[in-house]
């Protein structure tokens, strides 16, 4: 049950869609049949700043040190700017710095007897961990990034470059997959940490969120759920059901169920709004509940629509056709095809240069970028970095709609709009049955 995809190995029931087969388990047959899909400018980004977080890492470095590199993706190649690096550098802080607590955690107490040949004793770090399920049913596997064992307890570190959704960590399935290979690749293990690190996304508990549970209660996850939903995904005609998951299927263009719930969505609830159209003050005052319901649909009924629009340009771009659709030239500006003999030309005609040329001041992450070309020695970097701190400031984000119980702290309107920023701090969810001091 794997396919290959360039170099690395893929499960179609692997960690990255666990949630989505668990929810929906015929998706997994229908995606198969329709194959990945090609790879999205979000995932080639994901997946170059994964490397360079491992890179950094393994050879010790800051983010920051690899600015102007270019990383290639599966289709595109990426060169790591400032705004990439800073996003790392927060995940292999986080690495580094629970890397170090551990270490502190496990040395022997000045002047004990304590002997150091306890299993796992010294901290054991793992990058790109192989992960592997087949114990559990077969054709399971996955590749975590970041694991680390202090003695009894496991860390599981999970990074996450997107902006667009702010990945919950609480029972999440996916990390929970990826703890499931070290706790049973080492048996001393009694409790693991899931940790998701996601700088660019806003969410109330900050970029870093964590959740933890005994090795007990993730292997019964394992075996009364995980397991049975693999279970489900091989029987034939394997049901499908649309919901949220689906905004990562690759099938969700032609998928019945899908189209069945855009159709849903739309159809029903727009039936639902009573217009009067000479009233329109009335519309906002008497439908407002059905209006409401109509946008909480929009997320779901727009994914659709743009994954069949991507589905059709795939076709037109292949030469295959879409029906009533094709390919025409998009508007096109006007570009200098030899800049420097327009100039010339415009200089003869008594046009100075100055007038040809606009000035334009660069952000402060794009002078942290030409700062970190100029200056080679870390140490004085990080000191112009502070002292050049003096002179920016990150006002507040701009205030985002979303669903009610998304998360995100509802803002005050009757105050200033300021958007909570959220601490790099390790934040606990509510935690499983445990009550023992988890060393991370
Ligand atoms: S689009 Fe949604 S309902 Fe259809 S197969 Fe994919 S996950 Fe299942």
């Amino acid at each position: 049950m794997s396919e290959v995809r360039g170099e690395k190995a893929h499960s179609v029931v692997g960690a990255s869609s666990a949630s989505r087969f668990i929810a929906c388990p015929g998706s997994v047959a229908l995606s198969g049949h329709v194959g990945p899909g090609p790879s999205s400018v979000y995932a080639d980004e994901g997946t170059a700043a994964h490397e360079l977080g491992e890179n950094c890492l393994l050879f010790g470095e800051d983010a920051e040190d690899r600015i102007g590199e270019i990383i290639e993706g599966k289709e595109r190649s990426f060169e790591v700017d400032a705004e990439m690096a800073e996003a790392v550098q927060v995940y292999v802080d986080f690495v580094k710095g629970k890397l170090k607590a551990c270490r502190k955690a496990l040395a022997p107490h000045p002047g004990s007897n304590q002997p150091r040949s306890q299993p796992h004793h010294d901290p054991i770090l793992r990058l790109e961990y192989h992960v592997d399920l087949s114990w559990l049913r077969s054709g399971m596997f996955g590749t975590a990034d970041t694991i680390l064992i202090g003695g009894t307890e496991l860390l599981v570190a999970d990074y996450k470059h997107g902006q667009g959704v702010a990945v919950e960590v609480k029972d999440n399935p996916q990390l929970r997959y990826y703890a499931l290979g070290p706790a049973k690749d080492f048996p001393a293990i009694t409790h693991v940490t899931m940790a998701i690190v996601q700088p660019r996304a806003i969410h109330p508990d900050g970029p870093i969120r964590s959740d933890r549970m005994s090795r007990a209660a993730l292997m019964k996850w394992a075996e009364e759920e995980l397991g049975p939903a693999v279970d489900r995904t091989r029987e034939p005609n394997a049901p499908r059901a649309a919901g949220d998951h689906c905004r990562w299927c690759s099938a969700l263009a032609v998928c019945p169920e899908a189209l069945a719930k855009a159709q849903e969505d739309a159809a029903l609830d727009f039936t639902e709004v009573e217009l009067d159209f000479d009233k329109p003050a009335d519309l906002v005052t008497t439908d407002i509940e059905t209006l409401s319901k109509i946008l909480a649909a929009k997320d779901f009924i727009t994914k659709y629509l743009d994954a069949v629009a991507a589905l059709a340009r795939r076709r037109l771009d292949s030469g295959e056709g879409f029906p009533g659709w094709k390919l025409v030239r998009g508007k096109s500006r006007r570009k200098w095809s030899n800049e420097e003999g327009a100039f010339k030309y415009l200089k003869k005609q008594g046009i100075a240069r100055t007038e040809l040329v606009t000035e334009k001041s660069v952000s402060p992450a794009q002078a942290e970028k030409i700062l970190a070309k100029h200056t080679k020695d870390r140490k004085m970097k990080k000191v112009v970095k502070e002292e050049l701190a003096e002179y920016w400031e990150k006002p507040p984000g701009s205030p985002r709609m979303v669903p009610e119980d998304q998360a995100g702290e509802s803002l005050d309107t009757s105050k200033s709009p300021d958007v909570p920023e959220g601490e790099f701090g390790l934040v606990e969810t509510e935690t499983n049955e445990t009550e023992e001091e988890s060393i991370f």
